[in-house]
């Protein structure tokens, strides 16, 4: 049987775009499906639109803490409109920058909603392209809860299109995309609320993490309305209340009015657009598609890799498991595949947190008393003038005798750009000894990590 092409992509994101350009550098006929800008969720309403708002609420930390080092500054203002439009016309030279770059690979592009009609055949509006193998890259998308006015909150798709800072702010949910909303609208000048349904937020980050991060955000006034359900959404655009029960005392509170209420509690695959039942691919219970290590579903010729797969939701993850299928397929690494252990992340809250491996709680479930932890909380010498201190802490996690580090969590300046290196090192299974023969760097932070005692 023949086939138009050797691999068809449906997503043209993160993971579809690496995995069709790899395949094709090595020989392969590829097409990718998108039918929206190329780049995916990262570029367009993830990554790099927030890193750019976070660079700027840097900024505005950096010139509140200016004066601490006797400059005399006066702050003019901030234009928000001005730096979204910066931000979209670098997003649209990124979106030209992918499709040259698929141009440049023969990767054929087709534009439209793919979906399945069977294993080897994905319709594309009217037309239909089949394949020997297909990859199904589609991500997800942000969740809006099931309750009465959902739709006058907005989610971070909406924060992206906002042409006006929001003055008053509440932003839900107690994850990655919370906490980096949270952080930035506050150093940006909005009057912040985060509300969260249990005591804390961050739950899946060690404790030092999360603790060293409510104190700093509450300090700088951002309000945590924790144990908080929310029940409904009354009122108008920009004259939003929250109307919840506190899990504690059962009591019923209204909070607001915002002008703007984010919702910031997770992501669901994109799965169910793609009639996957076509061609008998299986999804869970939440719709994402299980695969096995080489990332191949229940059927055989079918892949998956990204967010649709439900395992770490990250742009490098959907990319290194793209690039490694498309080199075990069409590059004769017969071996190639993502190993999910020890995959680094940071969360671009103020100030970062950087982590790789196992929490204390998680090492101590599996190794019980074979775990050990080095911790230190220290207020950085940056800080020693500012009027706003951040306090940074970190924590090495190690096991059994030969003290193997298993797990490093950190949070304060500059650990978002420290963690890559010592990733590495936990990667290749670095001990506490090896931490402590490395001569530290003088004077940072990051020294720490390597004189903990
Ligand atoms: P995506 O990048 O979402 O790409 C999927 C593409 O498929 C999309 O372009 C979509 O339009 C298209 N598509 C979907 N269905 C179809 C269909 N049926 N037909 C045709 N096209 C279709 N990760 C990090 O590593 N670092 C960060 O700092 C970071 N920040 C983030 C901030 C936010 C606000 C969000 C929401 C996410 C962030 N992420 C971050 C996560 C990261 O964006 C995702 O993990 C990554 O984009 C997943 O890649 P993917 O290829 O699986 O899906
Ligand atoms: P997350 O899964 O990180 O966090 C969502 C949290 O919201 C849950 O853990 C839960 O915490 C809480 N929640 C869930 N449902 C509700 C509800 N109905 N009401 C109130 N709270 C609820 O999702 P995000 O949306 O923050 O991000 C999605 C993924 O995108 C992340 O997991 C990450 O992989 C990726 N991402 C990565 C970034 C980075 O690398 N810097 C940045 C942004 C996103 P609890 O159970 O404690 O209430």
């Amino acid at each position: 049987m023949s086939y138009q092409y050797d691999l068809i992509a449906i997503g043209g994101g993160s993971g579809g775009v690496a995995a069709t350009r790899r395949a094709a550098k090595h020989g392969a006929r590829c097409a990718v499906v998108e039918y929206d800008r190329y780049g995916g969720t990262c570029v367009n309403r993830g990554c790099v639109p927030k890193k750019i708002m976070w660079y700027g609420a840097h900024i505005a930390d950096t010139l509140t803490n200016a004066k601490g080092y006797s400059f005399d500054v006066t702050q003019n203002g901030f234009n928000w409109e001005q730096l979204v439009t910066d931000r979209e016309n670098y997003i649209k030279r990124l979106n030209g920058i992918y499709e040259k770059n698929l141009t440049k690979e023969n990767v054929d592009m087709l534009t439209g909603h793919g979906s399945l009609v069977d294993a080897h055949t994905v319709q594309v509006g009217d037309k239909t392209y089949t394949a020997e193998r297909i990859l199904l890259a589609p991500g997800g998308q942000p969740t809006v809860p099931s309750i009465d006015g959902a739709e006058l909150g907005i989610t971070s798709d909406g924060f992206f299109e906002l042409q006006q800072q929001p003055k008053k702010v509440a932003v839900v949910g107690a994850g990655y995309i919370a906490v980096e909303l949270a952080g930035m609208l506050h150093s940006l000048g909005s009057d912040v609320s985060l509300v969260i349904r249990k005591e804390h937020f961050l739950r899946e980050f060690d404790d030092i993490v999360s603790s060293t991060l409510t104190e700093t955000m509450q300090k700088d006034g951002i309000s945590i309305i924790n144990n908080t359900s929310i029940n409904s959404l009354t009122g108008s655009a920009g004259n939003i209340t929250i109307n919840a029960s506190n899990s504690k005392d059962n009591s019923e509170n209204q909070y607001g009015p915002f002008d703007c209420v984010i919702w910031a509690i997770g992501r669901e695959p994109l799965s169910g657009p793609m009639n996957l039942q076509n061609a008998g691919v299986e999804t869970d219970s939440r719709g994402y598609v299980p695969t096995d290590k080489w990332q191949t579903t229940n059927v055989s010729n079918i892949f998956a890799i990204g967010d649709v797969t439900g395992r770490e939701q990250l742009t490098p993850v959907a990319i290194a498991a793209g690039r490694r299928l498309a080199e075990r397929l069409y590059a004769g690494m017969t071996d190639r595949h993502l190993n999910y252990d020890n995959i680094a992340s940071v969360v671009f809250s103020h100030p970062p947190i950087g982590a790789v491996g196992l929490t204390e709680s998680k090492a101590r479930e599996l190794y019980g008393d074979t775990i050990k932890c080095y911790q230190a909380t220290f207020t950085p010498m940056y800080h020693a003038f500012t009027t706003h201190p951040q306090k940074t802490a970190m924590k090495l996690v190690v096991q059994g005798e030969e003290e193997k580090v298993v797990g490093i969590h950190m949070i304060g300046d500059g650990v978002d750009e420290m963690l890559q290196g010592f990733a590495v090192a936990v990667k290749m299974g670095a001990t506490k000894k090896d931490f402590d023969d490395t001569v530290a760097i003088h004077p940072t932070s990051s020294e720490e990590l390597v004189t903990l005692v």
